[in-house]
C-alpha cells in the first residue's frame, strides 16, 4: 500500500509502550506499521488505529531473528515505497543476578534489544538517505544509565543502544536523519504488572513527579523526537522516567 503519509514502523507495537506510540504516531498523522510476533494482537491494534480515522498495517516478525527482520524491513519499503520513522521498541527482560544469569538469558535480552536495532536500522537506512529524511528511535531504560541490580543483560543492551544511537546520529546526520533514544523509567505495563507493591512504592519514591509512569508519557516523548521539525534534535538520551535519574 502506497501513502502519501510519513511511513513509521513501531516494533513491538502489540501492547504496552509500543502500542501507545502507534496510536499516538497514527493519531498525528502517521501511517504506521505494527510490527511483533503475533498477527492477532496487532490486528486489534490496526482496527483500533483505523476506528480513530488513521490508517496502519501489520507485519508479524520476531524481531531477534536477524534475518527474517532484515527481510521484514525491505518489504515494509517495498510495499510503502518509502520509510519515514523508525521506532526500535520491542523488548524483554529475563533477569537473574549475574553470578547465575544463563548465556541463553544474556543472548536473548542482547538480540532482542540491542541486536535488533542495529540490524532494522541498517536495512532502513538506505530508503531514509534517499528520501533524505529519517527519524531513527531508540526505546532503552533507565536501567541502561544507571544500571540494575538482577539486570546486566538489560541495562547491557540499553546502554548499547545509546553508543549505538549516537554513532548512528554522526553517520546519517548529513542525510536529513536523526536518531535518538528515548529512556523510560518506570512505565505500567506487562513488563511491570508483577513486581512486588515494596519495589513499586519505592520506584514512587524515588521521583519528583509522584506517580507511575503511563505508555502515553513514552509516547508523547517519540512523537516529539519524530515530527517533521526535530530535524536538528539528534544524539540525545531523554530519560522520560518522572524525575527519577536527572542525569
Ligand atoms: P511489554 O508490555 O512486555 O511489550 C513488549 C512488546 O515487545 C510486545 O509488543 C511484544 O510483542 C514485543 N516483543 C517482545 N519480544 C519480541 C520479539 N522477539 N519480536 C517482536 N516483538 C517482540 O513491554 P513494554 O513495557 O511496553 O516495553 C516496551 C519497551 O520499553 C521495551 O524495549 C522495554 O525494555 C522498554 N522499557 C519499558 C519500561 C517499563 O517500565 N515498562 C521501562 C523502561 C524501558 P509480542 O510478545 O506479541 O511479540
Amino acid at each position: 500500500m502506497t501513502t502519501d503519509k510519513r511511513v513509521a514502523v513501531v516494533t513491538g507495537a502489540s501492547r504496552g509502550i509500543g502500542r501507545a506510540i502507534a496510536l499516538r504516531l497514527a493519531r498525528d498523522g502517521r501511517h504506521v506499521v505494527l510490527v511483533s510476533r503475533s498477527e492477532g494482537p496487532l490486528a486489534e491494534v490496526k482496527s483500533q488505529i483505523e476506528g480513530a480515522g488513521g490508517t496502519a498495517s501489520t507485519c508479524a516478525v520476531d524481531v531477534g531473528d536477524r534475518a527474517a527482520l532484515a527481510a521484514a524491513i525491505d518489504s515494509i519499503i517495498k510495499d510503502h515505497a518509502r520509510l519515514d520513522i523508525l521506532v526500535n521498541n520491542a523488548g524483554i527482560t529475563r533477569d537473574n543476578l549475574v553470578l547465575r544469569m544463563s548465556d541463553e538469558e544474556w543472548d536473548q535480552v542482547i538480540g532482542v534489544n540491542l541486536t535488533s536495532a542495529f540490524v532494522a536500522i541498517r536495512a532502513a537506512a538506505r530508503a531514509m538517505m534517499k528520501q533524505r529524511f529519517g527519524r531513527i528511535v531508540n526505546i532503552a531504560s533507565t536501567s541502561g544509565l544507571v544500571g540494575n541490580a538482577g539486570q546486566a543483560n538489560y541495562a547491557a543492551a540499553k546502554a548499547g543502544l545509546v553508543g549505538l544511537s549516537k554513532t548512528i546520529a554522526r553517520e546519517l546526520g548529513g542525510k536529513g536523519i536523526t536518531c535518538n533514544v528515548i529512556a523510560p523509567g518506570f512505565i505500567q505495563t506487562d513488563m511491570t504488572a508483577n513486581l512486588p507493591e515494596d519495589v513499586t512504592n519505592a520506584v514512587k519514591g524515588a521521583m519528583a513527579i509522584k506517580r507511575l509512569g503511563e505508555a502515553d508519557d513514552i509516547a508523547a516523548a517519540v512523537a516529539y523526537v519524530t515530527a517533521d521539525d526535530a530535524g536538528f534534535l539528534t544524539g540525545q538520551t531523554i530519560a522520560v522516567d518522572g524525575g527519577m535519574t536527572m542525569c
